[in-house]
C-alpha cells in the first residue's frame, strides 16, 4: 500500500519534472534578451528634430505636416523591424508582427507622437519608440510569438484620443466636424493622414478581436522621480468626475452693505474650495480633487459677488469612492450655504470610468522588472491615456517610467535615457510572457 503510493507518485512527477525543466530553459533564453538602448535613445532623438521649435519644445501637433512627416518615418522603422504597416481609416499608424499560431487575436503596444503646441519630446513618444524597439529586438533575434503583435500609433491622443477611440466605436460621425487642436477639423486631419473620416466605423473592435493590451509611458507625476524607483507597475487609470457648481447669492453695494448682512457668493466659493480640499485629504488614499474654474458675477471691485460658477473635478481608481467623496463635499456644502446665506448647487457635466489593471498583467510587469533587476513600485494613473480608451476590449496593462520633477506638456519633461531603455526593457520581457500566458 505504502509503495503502491510511493510508486505513483514517482510517475506523476515525471512529465512535471521534463515539464520545468523545459520551461526554465525557455524562460533563461527569453529572459537574457535585451532591446538595444543606444539604438532606440537615437530613434527618439530623431523624432525630437520633427516639430521642434524655437523653446526647445514640440509642435508636432495632430494632424500637422509635423505629424504626417514622423509617422512616415516611423512606418520605415516598422518596415525594417519587419512589420507589414498600414495607415487604418482612423490615421493609426499600425505595423504588425505576424504570430505563428493561427487565429489567435493580436497584442497590442501602442501609445501616441502627437503632442500638446509646445509640448515635449516623451509624453507618448517613449511607448511608440519601444514598441518599435520590442518589435526589431524580436526580428532580431528571431523570436515568434504565438500572438500576432501589433505596435500601433493612436491617432490624435492628445486632441481627444480619437485614434483609440474609434477601436471602441466611441467616435460620432457629428464629431469629424469639430475642430481639432490644430488647423483642421478632426474629419480633415483624418483624412489628411491617409485615414477615411466616412467610414470610421470599420475600425470598430469586438471583444475577442484583441488578445492584450499594454502600454508604456511616461508617468507624468513626480512620485516614481522622488521615491527613486525605475518602473511604474500601473494599477489603473482613474476614473474622472466633473461638476458645475452655482453659487446663488446677493449683489449688493460694497461700500453700504454691512459685513453681518452679506449673500457674499464668494466667499462661500471660497469655503466650499476649501472644504474640497478637507474632504479630499481627509479620506486616506489617492484620490484628488480640484477647483480648477471660478467665475465671478458682476465682477467688480465695488459689488458683492452675487453669482459664483465654478467646477469641481474629483479623480480616483475606484467610483465609488469618487461617489462618495462627492457626498461628503455636497453635505458640506449645504452647511456653507446655510451659513452664508446662499445657494449651492452641483451639475454633473462628466465621467470618465476608471479602467483597472489586469492582475496577471500587474505580477508580469513586476516580475520582468525584477528579472531585469529594476526597482518598481505600484501605482495608479492619475492621467488618461489611449488604453484607457481601449478598456472592455480586451484585459490591459500599462509600464510606467519616471518624469524628473514630473513635468509634462512643457519642453522641460525628460525622461533618461536609461530610463527609457529600462522601460522598453520591461516591455519587452512582459509581451514575451504575456503572449505564454493568454494561449
Ligand atoms: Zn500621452
Amino acid at each position: 500500500m505504502h509503495r503502491s503510493s510511493e510508486l505513483s507518485c514517482q510517475v506523476a512527477l515525471i512529465p512535471a519534472v521534463f515539464f520545468s525543466l523545459f520551461s526554465v530553459a525557455t524562460l533563461a533564453q527569453q529572459s537574457d534578451l535585451r532591446i538595444d538602448g543606444e539604438r532606440l535613445n537615437a530613434t527618439m532623438a530623431h523624432v525630437k528634430t520633427i516639430g521642434l521649435n524655437e523653446d526647445g519644445g514640440s509642435d508636432r501637433v495632430a494632424y500637422s505636416s509635423h505629424n504626417k512627416d514622423a509617422l512616415a518615418y516611423l512606418s520605415e522603422l516598422m518596415q525594417a523591424a519587419g512589420l507589414s504597416t498600414q495607415i487604418d481609416v482612423a490615421g493609426n499608424l499600425v505595423g504588425r508582427r505576424e504570430g505563428k499560431v493561427a487565429g489567435l487575436a493580436p497584442i497590442i503596444t501602442g501609445s501616441h507622437i502627437d503632442t500638446v503646441p509646445n509640448g515635449g519630446h516623451y509624453d507618448g513618444i517613449v511607448g511608440t519608440m519601444s514598441g518599435i524597439e520590442v518589435a526589431r529586438t524580436m526580428n532580431d533575434n528571431g523570436v515568434e510569438l504565438d500572438h500576432p503583435f501589433d505596435v500601433i500609433v493612436w491617432s490624435n491622443e492628445e486632441g481627444g484620443k480619437i485614434g483609440s477611440r474609434s477601436y471602441r466605436g466611441a467616435i460620432g460621425a457629428d464629431e469629424m466636424a469639430l475642430q481639432s487642436l490644430g488647423d483642421k477639423t478632426l474629419g480633415d486631419g483624418i483624412a489628411y493622414l491617409g485615414g477615411d473620416p466616412n467610414r470610421l466605423s470599420e475600425s470598430q473592435r469586438q471583444a475577442g478581436d484583441v488578445a492584450a493590451l499594454i502600454e508604456l509611458h511616461i508617468e507624468q507625476g513626480a512620485v516614481l522621480d522622488r521615491e527613486g524607483v525605475t518602473i511604474g507597475v500601473v494599477e489603473g487609470i482613474v476614473g474622472i468626475k466633473r461638476w458645475n457648481i452655482t453659487v446663488e447669492g446677493f449683489a449688493n453695494h460694497a461700500g453700504t452693505t454691512p459685513m453681518d448682512q452679506r449673500q457674499d457668493a464668494m466667499l462661500a466659493a471660497a469655503r466650499l474650495t476649501i472644504a474640497v480640499n478637507d474632504t479630499i485629504t481627509g479620506t486616506p488614499g489617492k484620490q484628488v480633487g480640484t477647483v480648477g474654474r471660478m467665475q465671478l458675477f458682476p465682477g467688480a471691485p465695488n459689488v458683492i459677488p452675487g453669482k459664483v460658477v465654478m467646477s469641481l473635478e474629483i479623480r480616483d481608481l475606484q467610483m465609488e469612492k469618487v461617489s462618495l467623496l462627492f457626498e461628503q463635499i455636497e453635505a458640506a456644502a449645504q452647511q456653507i450655504a446655510m451659513k452664508s446665506d446662499t445657494s449651492i448647487l452641483f451639475k454633473q457635466y462628466y465621467e470618465s470610468p476608471a479602467a483597472i489593471t489586469d492582475e496577471r498583467f500587474k505580477t508580469t510587469v513586476e516580475n520582468s522588472a525584477n528579472t531585469l533587476g529594476l526597482t518598481s513600485m505600484h501605482m495608479p494613473s492619475g492621467a488618461g491615456h489611449d488604453t484607457q480608451s481601449l478598456q472592455g476590449l480586451a484585459p490591459l496593462g500599462m509600464i510606467f517610467v519616471p518624469s524628473v520633477k514630473g513635468v509634462s506638456h512643457a519642453p522641460s519633461e525628460f525622461t533618461s535615457a536609461q530610463d527609457i531603455t529600462n522601460g522598453a526593457n520591461v516591455l519587452l520581457l512582459t509581451i514575451i510572457e504575456l503572449d505564454k500566458q493568454l494561449r
